[in-house]
């Protein structure tokens, strides 16, 4: 099956007995049992079913076991953000005295939480090209994973997931990817190497802008061994399953960051438009990219132009496509202020992955709490507009740009 039909009609889709085409939407705290044997039985893991809707929820379990067939994973867990996601997997392999791996050029968000690890004993080393030669020495005996973006947001760096996994491998080290700008419709992380993939499922994955959430896929195939990993110690019995069991019934379960029943649902029916979508979303930003790469003034960084540095990645990693974000640096914050407010379709907006076009300047916004350094690691200086690219006609979308550009400019002359 090709992409959009296994989205559709793939193994994870669950065909339940009361013949409902979509998952139901089990909006509540508990479940309820016949007898207390029953119960304890769940309780002790003994048979399957559900308690109370922390700890599992058949709307939940719908949309982990669609995303995990999707990603190629042995198994997910839904979280009531990208960050509690990013938060429980980190939590679930490190404690106090170990160390991480991580690009310079993280989502804002990752790094403050990096920072805050810190004050928890956990440090992070951070590398700025996340190449093989500075991974490298980098690595001792407290580290316990590597930590990228496969493209990262809004640096349009691009990890290579297969050289960092082998290399991590090697070191018996993990490699985590946050996938959530690139989706599995553009690859799938695990098929490249890596051994947990993260979402923010408040982006592509539900795509309309309508629910918070994030998502752990595990690709069940990392050796953990409790000597190394030791946070994974009591539960090396599960073998190669200790992560995701420990994520599930230890770590998340007591952190309480569950996705809410409606927002699976609501990320479930987004869910079966991410091809068409992500189809659309490259080909306006493509578009986009290079209509405003003719103007003079403005320096545009988007994957599929042939003068961007991971250029030769997106035929190698992503399949062709640059994925929906591009960004651009106007020249000054003053004229990236200009042309934001003179566009009529894209909204001003902290998001990306929405069906509509989004702008923002992350300088002021996103990266604010990073210091000038720390910022032009992550790709975002004091002149740059982020577009998260939507599905609107990119004919009207390349029109609005160039108007807002030539409005900047009119402003400028006369000032
Ligand atoms: C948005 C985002 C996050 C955080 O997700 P939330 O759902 O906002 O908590 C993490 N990583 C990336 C790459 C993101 O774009």
């Amino acid at each position: 099956m090709e992409f959009n039909t296994r989205l559709l009609h793939g193994k994870a889709i669950v065909r339940n007995p009361s013949r409902e085409i979509l998952p139901p939407v089990s909006q509540v705290t508990a479940f309820r049992y016949e007898n207390m044997e029953e119960l304890e039985k769940v309780f002790q893991h003994k048979s399957m079913g559900y308690a109370y809707s922390r700890i599992g929820n058949p709307t939940l379990s719908s949309f982990e076991q669609r995303i995990s067939e999707l990603e190629g994973g042995s198994g997910a867990v839904c979280c009531s953000s990208g960050m509690a996601a990013i938060t429980a997997a980190i939590l679930a392999v490190c404690e106090s005295g170990d160390e991480i791996i991580a690009a310079s050029w993280l989502y804002g968000g990752t790094i403050d939480l990096l920072h805050d690890l810190e004050k928890l004993g956990i440090h992070t080393r951070f590398a700025k090209t996340m190449s093989e030669e500075e991974i490298r020495p980098l690595i001792n005996e407290h580290t316990k994973l590597i930590f990228g973006e496969l493209i990262s947001n809004p640096a349009l760096r691009v990890l290579d997931v297969p050289g960092i996994s082998a290399l991590a491998h090697e070191a018996g080290i993990p490699l985590f990817v946050d996938s959530t700008t690139a989706t599995p419709y553009i690859a799938q992380p695990l098929l490249l190497g890596a051994d947990v993939v993260i979402h923010s499922t408040s982006k592509y994955l539900n795509g309309g802008g309508n629910a918070i959430g994030g998502v752990i896929v595990d690709g069940g195939k990392f050796p953990w061994k409790a000597e190394k990993h030791t946070a994974l110690a009591d539960f090396g019995k599960y073998g190669k399953a200790a992560f995701i069991v420990r994520l599930r019934t230890d770590i998340w379960e007591n952190m309480g960051g569950c996705m809410a029943p409606v927002n699976a649902f609501l990320n479930y029916i987004g869910l079966d438009t991410l091809g068409l979508r992500m189809e659309r979303i490259c080909e306006n930003a493509d578009r986009l990219a290079k209509a405003l790469d003719e103007q003079p003034g403005i320096e545009v960084n988007y994957l599929t132009l042939k003068k961007h540095p991971f250029h030769s990645y997106v035929e190698k990693l992503l399949k062709g496509y640059g994925g929906g974000i591009l960004n651009f640096r106007a020249g000054s914050r003053k004229k990236a202020f200009r042309i934001i407010d003179s566009l009529k379709y894209a909204m001003i907006a902290s998001n990306i992955g929405d069906v509509r076009t989004l702008v923002i300047h992350p300088a002021s916004t996103l990266y604010i709490h990073l210091n000038d350094e720390e910022r032009e690691a992550a790709g975002v200086y004091d002149d740059t507009v982020r577009v998260s690219v939507g599905i609107e006609d990119a004919e009207d979308l390349i029109a609005d740009f160039l108007q807002a550009l030539k409005a900047s400019e009119d402003a400028a002359d006369e000032s």
